[in-house]
This record gives structure tokens, C-alpha cells and sequence, in this order.
């Protein structure tokens, strides 16, 4: 069944677009099965089940670590980085001045360069985090600043509805910046993901030029929360 599911999306998925199989709230035994199936670039969105997931795999199953692509992308808060950064090979979800300060200091303090997009708020919930475009300039106008930050590009979540108007309104939105950033900034080579779409909606995601679709129950089915 998750094979099956990913074998479709895979047919109507452009093939430079990166598929990251979103596997939150369900077991090893389903990425395990995803990873057997022929995925390999993996999403998951809470610090601590993605560092145990990702010891579980590479340690107890002995999976080797190149085989796998690992993003997180949920909330970060600071005192979670421990979790999260050893093992991120990209974190999507870079919502805040303070969380990229402080991933930016884990960087340096660690000998290490994190591959980051920046969370672009696109959608009307109230509560969902991110950046607007005037932050986003002022970050990537100051990018020398964040030297153990690599800015990859940028990450959005279209408002939830049902209102196809409305979700091609917020991607073309996050879209429009996107090009307009890759303009301003030619020399942020670096600067080409751009991460929207999601189950119900990555179809649309395409059509506005998404790199990286972000999907889970589609593949792996209802989560059990
Ligand atoms: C859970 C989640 C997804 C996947 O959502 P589905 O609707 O299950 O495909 C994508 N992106 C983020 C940031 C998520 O938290």
C-alpha cells in the first residue's frame, strides 16, 4: 500500500522535483517500508521523535546513514537543537530571528554548516509560524552574518481549505518572492528549493514551481495522533 501510493504520486511527480515522504506520528515499520519501496528523503516535524526514529534506523536496524535524506520540518525551539541538528540533513521550517541565530551558533560551535530554507508565512491561520518577505530581504541582505547557515530556499504551507482560489493565491505569492530572491541575490547559489505543496495540494504546488513536495498521509495514510 505505501509502495503503491508512492509509486503514484511518483508518476505525475516531475522528476526534479525532490519528494520528502512525510512519516510524523507513524512507526519505523512504515518508513522502513517506504525506504524498501525505493524512498529515501524522509520528513518529520517533532525534535524528539526524529532523533529516535533516526537511531533507530541507523543504529539498531543498521541502515546505512547515505541512504537516507532527513528534514525537518516543524518547530524548532532552541533547547530541542541537540535533537535536531546532528542529524537535519536540511531544516525546512526556520521560522524566527532567534531560531536562526541560534542554529546559525550551533553551526559554529560545532564545525558545522546547516542546510536551512526560510519559513515564509503564506497562509491565513493566525497561528502558523514563519517569515514575512520584508524579513526575508533583511535576513538574506545580511546572509554574511549566518556563515554556519546555508540558505537553500524557501518553505511555505497554503492556507487550509477547500478554496483552490485561495491556495493559488498563497502560492503564487510565495512563488513570485522566490523568483524575485533568486534575482536579487545571484550569488546565493544555494538559494534554488523552493519546499510548498502537501497532500492536498502539491498537484497545485507544481504548477507554482515547487522543487521539494512535502507529502504524508497520502502516502502513509491517516495519522493517529
Ligand atoms: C505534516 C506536514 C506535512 C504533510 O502533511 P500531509 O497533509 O499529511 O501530506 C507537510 N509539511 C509539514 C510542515 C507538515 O507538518
Amino acid at each position: 500500500m505505501i509502495k503503491e501510493n508512492i509509486d503514484n504520486i511518483l508518476k505525475e511527480l516531475p522528476p526534479e522535483v525532490k519528494l520528502v515522504a512525510v512519516s510524523k506520528f507513524h512507526p519505523v515499520e512504515a518508513i522502513m517500508e517506504a525506504y524498501h519501496a525505493g524512498q529515501h528523503r524522509f520528513g518529520e516535524n517533532r525534535p524528539q521523535e526524529f532523533a529516535q526514529k533516526i537511531e533507530e534506523i541507523h543504529g539498531r536496524l543498521g541502515v546505512p546513514r547515505e541512504d537516507f535524506v532527513w528534514h525537518f520540518i516543524g518547530h524548532l525551539q532552541t533547547n530541542k537543537l541537540k535533537l535536531v541538528l546532528p542529524y537535519a540533513d536540511m531544516v525546512e521550517s526556520i521560522d524566527s530571528l532567534h531560531l536562526l541565530e541560534d542554529v546559525n551558533g550551533w553551526g559554529a560551535k560545532n564545525g558545522k554548516v546547516i542546510p536551512v530554507l526560510l519559513e515564509m508565512h503564506i497562509g491565513a491561520e493566525q497561528t502558523k509560524q514563519g517569515f514575512v518577505e520584508e524579513e526575508i530581504l533583511d535576513i538574506l541582505f545580511k546572509a554574511d552574518n549566518y556563515r554556519n547557515v546555508r540558505f537553500c530556499g524557501l518553505m511555505g504551507m497554503a492556507t487550509h481549505t477547500d478554496n483552490e482560489d485561495d491556495i493559488r493565491a498563497d502560492f503564487a505569492r510565495i512563488s513570485h518572492f522566490f523568483s524575485y530572491l533568486k534575482d536579487l541575490f545571484p550569488e546565493h547559489g544555494d538559494f534554488k528549493e523552493l519546499s510548498i505543496g502537501m497532500s492536498e495540494d502539491w498537484r497545485i504546488a507544481i504548477e507554482y514551481g515547487a522543487t521539494i513536495v512535502r507529502i504524508g498521509t497520502a502516502i502513509f495514510g491517516e495519522r493517529q495522533y
